[in-house]
């Protein structure tokens, strides 16, 4: 019995990967020891911050790429985990992993029991994980929304654009959002209830985000950078506030290129309260009170949330790329065995 896993094939890694950038290898699946188990993929995440690990060279060579996962137990030797289990945990871009390695992790990935009957278990990768963390820190604790202000968030209908955005939307707010396909833009506003989405990838994006927020902006959460930011700068209204959440335009930069520093010194000298957003500082004090809030929100259709699932090991590579370069609608996971749950 083997598994196989994608690991990086070029080092150093290109400014942007494409289906050459990594290898698909298999190794032996390995029998859990004491207080291990083994686990069968089912979800990998795909996410943005990865190819920074990999550009950074913080990943050890000829290892499984990084990954939050949703897998299965196959075999246990860790009380209260059976085979059948659900689990939310971290094997990477690999059929199969063991839990209990002794690797320290962050509490936000540590590895856990999922309870099916309490919502689909791809949403410990993302809504009820991580990613809506993110969305709930950077909106709710930095950027602090208040009622009838014009907030902006670009990557809309993204992984926690689409859910900073409806935070938003829940504390009162006017919501712009920022998208790249007229069918993203279309479902930011139908779908997901923000006032207005306009369009980066129009030639006439700059003017059309000035039309859209006619009193300024009052909040930006920022996703991207590059010329998306260009056009937020010259709107800020006095006392605007700004997390920088993720600047996935300069991740192809040169090493080195701090583009968010750049970016805080110009909306600062605009008067702009600027954040940098690392989600791990918030998942000590706050895991428990942001799932306390965001998980009725799901449940009952407040925050909606769409998934963007391939299919198939093989196309994980192909999916990371596209999601880089904006062809994702929704949240990016590749399903690389089936889903119980949904039978
Ligand atoms: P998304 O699902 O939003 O996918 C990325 C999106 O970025 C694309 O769909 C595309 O949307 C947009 N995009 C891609 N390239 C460009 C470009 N050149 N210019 C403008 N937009 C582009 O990813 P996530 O929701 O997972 O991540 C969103 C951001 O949040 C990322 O920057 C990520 O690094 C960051 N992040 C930060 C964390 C933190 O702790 N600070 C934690 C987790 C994520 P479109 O075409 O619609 O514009």
């Amino acid at each position: 019995m083997r598994s196989r896993y994608w690991t990086l094939a070029k080092r150093p890694p290109p400014p942007w990967p494409d289906e050459t950038t990594f290898a698909l290898r298999e190794a032996p699946i390995p029998a859990p020891g004491p207080g291990q188990a083994l686990t069968r993929t089912i979800y990998v995440s795909l996410d943005p911050y990865q190819w920074g690990y990999k550009r950074r060279g913080e990943e050890p060579e000829g290892t499984p790429c990084h990954a939050r996962t949703v897998s299965q137990v196959a075999a246990s030797r860790i009380d209260g985990l059976a085979p059948g289990d659900f689990v939310f945990n971290t094997n990477g871009w690999a059929e199969y992993g063991l839990m209990g390695d002794g690797v320290p992790r962050p509490g936000y990935m540590v590895p856990r029991k999922l309870d099916p009957a309490r919502g689909k278990i791809s949403h410990a990768v993302g809504v009820l994980g991580m990613l809506g963390l993110t969305a709930f820190s950077g909106m709710v604790l930095q950027c602090e929304p208040k009622p009838g202000e014009t907030v902006v968030v670009s990557a809309a209908s993204g992984g926690v654009g689409q859910i900073a955005g409806q935070i938003a939307r829940l504390k009162g707010c006017r919501v712009v959002g920022i998208a790249g396909r007229e069918e993203k833009c279309r479902y930011v506003v139908e779908e997901l209830g923000f006032s207005a989405c306009v369009s980066r990838l129009s030639s006439s994006f700059a003017e059309d985000l000035k039309a859209a927020c006619p009193g300024g902006v009052d909040v930006y959460f920022e996703n991207v950078g590059g010329a998306v930011f260009e056009a937020v700068l010259p709107l800020f209204n006095p006392g605007a506030r700004m997390t920088i959440c993720g600047l996935i335009a300069h991740y192809g930069d040169a090493a080195g290129a701090d583009a968010g520093a750049e970016e805080t010194r110009r909306s600062e000298a605009r008067g702009v309260r600027v954040q940098r957003l690392v989600v791990g500082n918030y998942a000590a004090d706050w895991h428990d009170a942001f799932l306390a809030e965001m998980a009725p929100w799901v449940a009952a259709a407040k925050v909606r949330y769409r998934e963007d699932i391939r299919e198939g090991l093989e196309v994980i590579p192909t999916a990371f790329a596209e999601m880089l370069r904006g062809a994702n609608f929704g949240k990016t996971l590749v399903r690389i065995a089936p889903d119980p749950t949904l039978t």
